[in-house]
């Protein structure tokens, strides 16, 4: 393996190839911790964009894994079906309110994403509601990188080049919060003042609203109260729109609960699932909606059927260790890993409170962030990559999203895993 080859064959995504340094070549990973072919360790404490919830090389999702490849790796999902995807389907709807039942297999996040979009779209269609094209989100949402996905993630201010291929969106205001943040109940006031005054604006021209609940990540790791999902869920019954909650990053325990919508006590019409999914072993996604969604799509013709497919839709490797992934939630578990983490972050608030460099500390589940107290232009890039850079010289994978520095860990991390994790962060501020 040479290190040369791949800068000259392959392009990283998200990377500036001329300035940023050369990628770290890893050889093996093992719970928290990746190891360069020299040995190095370096703690995964963002579990590789989020995906790795139970840490990596986990001896019973690779067995689960070997086992399915040894049986059946693949069958193509339109007239067949296979018992990983039907086991599966029932594990999750056994987990979810019973109205979400009806599972849409895909591939990654921004295609559980677009399904959600398009199913939204065309149950309004097939209904004769033609004037319902049009889909509300929240600034600062990111909702994956495919142009759909793009078009409603416009708020997270990405995308930049693409904005005449995106379709216009509704953007609402969407109040963030973090520990001692003493007026974000007027803030949140306003934000469904803004939000009810689209609604009031095209109420019957909207297909849908689409929400990251509780954690908007990409978009900074902005976290927002149950009672605002709560209240801008219901605002969405009130005008008859559908919901769609996007939980490809917070599903899976990482806000404290199995599933993030559950703190709000509400149900969407569709949740889309994806990275800790298959516990970041596999590329799927499902997009799971009600019966009500589906019954629309039905007909005597193929007039009104869902048009969409992927030829690895429902991979029966990625549904063999989706499967074994969710059984480790109660045998290791998983959520009270999560509060334990939660715990260790939260005794971390009042020194991240005190340093002069941090805003705005907080934390959600097995979530910590923070924000970089500067004086603001060029110096906030530049300021986030020279700590990414120290971080990984130092053995931490910590990269932070724009001014925000987070950690997102792996649930099986140790409590000496996150001692070394919060030193690396107080040492790295330091260095700035
Ligand atoms: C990562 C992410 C996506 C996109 O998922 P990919 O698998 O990267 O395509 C969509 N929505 C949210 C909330 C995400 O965090």
């Amino acid at each position: 393996m040479s290190i040369e080859s791949d800068c000259r064959l392959i392009w990283h995504p998200f990377t500036q190839h001329q300035t940023e340094p050369a990628p770290i070549p890893i050889e093996r990973a093992s719970g928290a911790s990746l190891f360069t072919p020299e040995g190095r360790e370096i703690l995964d404490l963002i579990s590789s964009w989020w995906t790795s919830i139970h840490g990596h090389a986990h001896p019973a999702l690779n067995e689960a894994l070997a086992r399915q490849a040894a049986t059946m790796e693949h069958v193509m999902f339109a007239g067949f079906t296979h018992p990983p995807a039907i086991k599966l389907a029932e594990n999750l709807a056994a987990l979810l309110p019973k109205e979400l039942k009806r599972v849409f297999f895909s591939d990654n996040g921004s295609t559980a994403v677009e399904v959600a979009l398009k199913l939204a779209f065309q149950y309004w269609k097939n209904q004769g509601e033609e004037r319902r094209t049009r889909f509300i989100a929240f600034e600062g949402a990111y909702h994956g990188d495919t142009v759909g996905a793009m078009s409603v993630g416009r708020g997270s201010g990405f995308y930049k080049p693409f904005e005449d291929i995106m379709f216009s969106v509704e953007l609402a205001p969407s109040p963030y919060t973090w520990e001692l943040d003493f007026d974000i109940e007027e803030r949140e006031e306003q934000a469904l003042q803004g939000l009810r005054r689209r609604l009031q604006t095209y109420g019957d021209e909207v297909a849908a609203l689409i929400v990251e609940p509780l954690v908007q990540g990409a978009g900074g790791m902005r976290m927002g109260r149950p009672e605002f999902l709560k209240a801008a869920a219901e605002m969405a019954r009130e005008f008859g729109i559908l919901l769609i909650f996007d939980e490809v990053a917070v599903g899976f325990g990482r806000t404290g609960t199995m599933f993030a919508f559950e703190q709000a006590g509400v149900t969407p019409d569709f949740l889309c699932l994806s990275k800790g999914l298959t516990a970041g072993y596999m590329p799927m996604s499902v997009t799971v909606t009600t019966s009500q969604v589906f019954k629309a799509f039905l007909d005597e013709g193929p007039g009104k059927m869902f048009t969409h497919g992927h030829s690895f839709t429902a991979n029966p490797l990625a549904c063999a260790v989706a499967l074994r992934s969710l059984e480790l939630f109660a045998e290791e578990k998983s959520l009270k890993k999560v509060a334990r983490i939660e715990a260790a972050h939260r005794a971390r608030l009042d020194d991240l409170h005190a340093h002069p460099l941090v805003a705005m500390p907080r934390v959600k589940g097995s979530i910590l962030a923070f924000n970089l107290r500067h004086g603001g232009g060029d110096y906030k890039s530049r300021d986030s990559e020279r700590l990414r850079d120290w971080f990984l010289n130092n053995g931490l994978n910590i990269r932070p999203l724009g001014d925000a520095v987070y950690l997102m860990p792996p649930y099986c991390i140790t409590d000496e895993q996150l001692e070394r994790a919060y030193a690396g962060i107080f040492a790295g501020l330091e260095t700035l």
